[in-house]
C-alpha cells in the first residue's frame, strides 16, 4: 500500500514533480523485484548400478525477492530433489544455478556450504530442534557457528527479533518438548529466519501436525511473506500449496504448470 508521508500537503504545494517522483517509486518497486533464484536447464541424474535416473530433465526457474512460490507434484516426480539442489545440499549434474547473479552451479563441498550458511534457511517437517537446550540456544544455533565470532548481545537481539516474527517471543527459556507441535515449527521458523537468509525453503511443513497446527503454522508462513521474505515450499496438500502467490507443478522432472494468484 502506499504510504502517504506525513507532510504531503507541503510536497505537493512545493513542488508537484518530487510528488510524482514519489508515487512511481512504488510502482517501480513492484516491477523491479529483483530475481534472486535463477536455473536454467537444470537436471539431476543419479547413477546407482547400472541404472540411471532422470530426476530433473531441464528445469528453468527465476524466484523473484518476496516470491512465495509451492512445488507439488506426484511422488517421485523430483520435488525433493529440486529442493535439494535449490538449498544447495546437491549439485546439478548440468544446467546453471545463480543465487544473486552468482553462478554457484558447480563449486566445492565446503564453498557450498558456506554459500548455503549465507543465502538459505530450511524449514523441515521433522522440526529438528533440540530438546536438550532452550529455545533461545535452538534460534541461536545457526549464529554460533557465523564466522567472524558474534558478540552475545549481538546474538540476542538477532534471536529475540527472529522470534518475534514468529510470534514466540514469550517462549524463549522453554524446551522445544515443552510446546505444542505449531509451536516448535514456528521455533524452527525462527531458527531459520535468524540468519536472514536470502531465501526460506520449506519442505512439508504441515506434515507432522494436526490440521489446527498445520493451518496456524501456514498462516504464519503467508504473514512472513507478506513483511518481505522469499519463501519457496514443497508440500503434498493442494490446499496449502494453493495459499502460494505462484503454484508449480512438476511432472517427471520438469515443471508441467505454473498457477499465479
Ligand atoms: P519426490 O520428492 O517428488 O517424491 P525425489 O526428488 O525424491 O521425488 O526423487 C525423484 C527421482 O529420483 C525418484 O525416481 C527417486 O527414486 C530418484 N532419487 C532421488 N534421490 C536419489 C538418490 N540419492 N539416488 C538415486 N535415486 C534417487
Ligand atoms: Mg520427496
Amino acid at each position: 500500500m502506499l504510504k502517504i508521508p506525513y507532510n504531503l500537503e507541503e510536497i505537493l504545494m512545493n513542488s508537484p514533480q518530487t510528488i510524482s517522483m514519489t508515487t512511481t517509486t512504488t510502482e517501480d518497486q513492484k516491477v523491479t523485484l529483483k530475481p534472486i533464484i535463477e536455473m536454467k536447464d537444470l537436471t539431476k541424474v543419479f547413477y546407482t548400478q547400472e541404472i540411471e535416473t532422470h530426476a530433473l530433465r531441464g528445469v528453468n526457474l527465476s524466484i523473484n525477492e518476496q516470491d512465495y512460490i509451492s512445488i507439488s507434484g506426484p511422488s517421485g516426480c523430483g520435488k525433493s530433489t529440486l529442493l535439494s539442489l535449490l538449498g544447495l545440499l546437491d549439485s546439478p549434474t548440468t544446467g546453471k544455478y545463480f543465487i544473486n547473479g552468482q553462478d554457484v552451479s558447480d563449486l566445492t563441498v565446503n564453498h557450498r556450504a558456506e554459500i548455503r550458511n549465507q543465502h538459505i534457511g530450511f524449514v523441515f517437517q521433522a522440526f529438528n530442534l533440540i530438546d536438550e537446550i532452550s529455545v533461545f540456544d535452538n534460534v541461536a544455533l545457526p549464529l554460533r557457528y557465523r564466522e567472524p565470532i558474534m558478540s552475545e548481545s549481538e546474538i540476542k537481539t538477532k534471536v529475540l527479533a527472529s522470534l518475534e516474527k514468529v510470534e514466540m517471543s514469550h517462549r524463549t527459556g522453554h524446551k522445544p518438548n515443552q510446546l505444542s507441535g505449531g509451536q516448535q515449527q514456528r521455533i524452527a521458523i525462527a531458527r531459520a529466519l535468524v540468519g536472514e537468509p536470502t531465501i526460506l525453503l520449506v519442505d512439508e511443513p504441515t506434515g507432522n501436525l494436526d490440521s489446527k497446527n498445520g493451518d496456524a503454522v501456514m498462516d504464519m508462513l503467508a504473514k512472513l511473506n507478506e513483511s518481505g521474505v522469499t519463501i519457496c515450499m514443497v508440500t503434498h496438500d493442494s490446499r496449502y500449496a494453493d495459499m502460494a502467490k505462484r503454484q508449480l507443478h512438476l511432472l517427471d522432472g520438469v515443471i508441467a504448470d505454473e498457477f499465479q494468484q
